[in-house]
């Protein structure tokens, strides 16, 4: 399970990618943070793919979040990675994802991805793909059920925690993201001993990317990953 909001063109920021990663259902070893190329991302031991990333080239974040119905025996950890690594935009990251996971071989998922100028999502189920864009949304948000296809589980859970991220409406901060990635009242957005990671990476207009991140409960606070110097 997991809680995704994707934003761009707010007052405060260009973009803001936010993901709270829940334990999966399949075999967890552990997970951290690391730099792949040019991708920043939470990254599984298990499948040695990631969660959710962030391209300094690019300037696309994305993530993925799991949906119950279709078992795949590829990871959708290292697509989301080659996607981010290969993909020249969001949309560019979102047609390497379509491509391979029309092939049926992934377990059923929802990924979206965003850059600067446009949000994406793509809702996956065995060989089918939706895929969806929209110029004018500035504003996106993900859990773990599915809007466009017929299939999948539709837990409550997943339908409450969509209906509470969506109030965040128009106008998200920083400040606003980091109180709700935190939140513990119900619909809890940090699933408190469930939650196993959270990533936040922030554009703001003439300044480097942020990378936030913690591993473990988001309430137990968030690092910084240091981007060093790149010239
Ligand atoms: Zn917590």
């Amino acid at each position: 399970m997991c809680s995704i909001v994707a934003a761009i063109r707010q007052k405060e920021l260009d973009m803001v990618f936010f993901e709270n990663r829940d334990r999966p259902k399949e075999l967890f070893i552990g997970n951290d943070i690391r730099r792949i190329d040019d991708v920043i991302g939470i990254y599984d031991f298990r499948a040695k793919g990631m969660a959710c990333g962030y391209s300094l080239r690019s300037g696309t974040a994305g993530g993925v979040a799991n949906i119950l119905g279709y078992t795949g025996r590829k990871s959708r950890g290292v697509i989301l990675l080659s996607a981010l690594k290969e993909g020249k935009s969001a949309k560019d990251a979102a047609r390497v994802v379509k491509e391979e996971v029309s092939r049926g071989e992934y377990s059923s998922a929802k990924y979206v991805f965003c850059d600067k100028k446009i949000i994406v999502s793509l809702e996956n189920f065995g060989t089918k793909v939706h895929y969806s864009e929209d110029l004018k949304k500035r504003f996106v948000v993900t859990t773990n059920h599915f809007h466009n296809l017929r299939v999948g589980k539709r837990l409550e859970n997943s339908i409450l925690r969509e209906k509470y991220l969506q109030t965040l409406g128009n106008n998200i901060t920083e400040q606003g993201i980091l109180k709700l990635a935190t939140r513990h009242r119900n619909p809890a957005i940090c699933r408190h001993g469930r939650t196993l990671s959270s990533f936040i990476a922030f554009e703001r207009r003439n300044e480097i990317p942020q990378i936030l991140y913690s591993l473990g409960e988001p309430c137990k606070g968030y690092r910084v990953f240091e981007l060093g110097h790149t010239s």
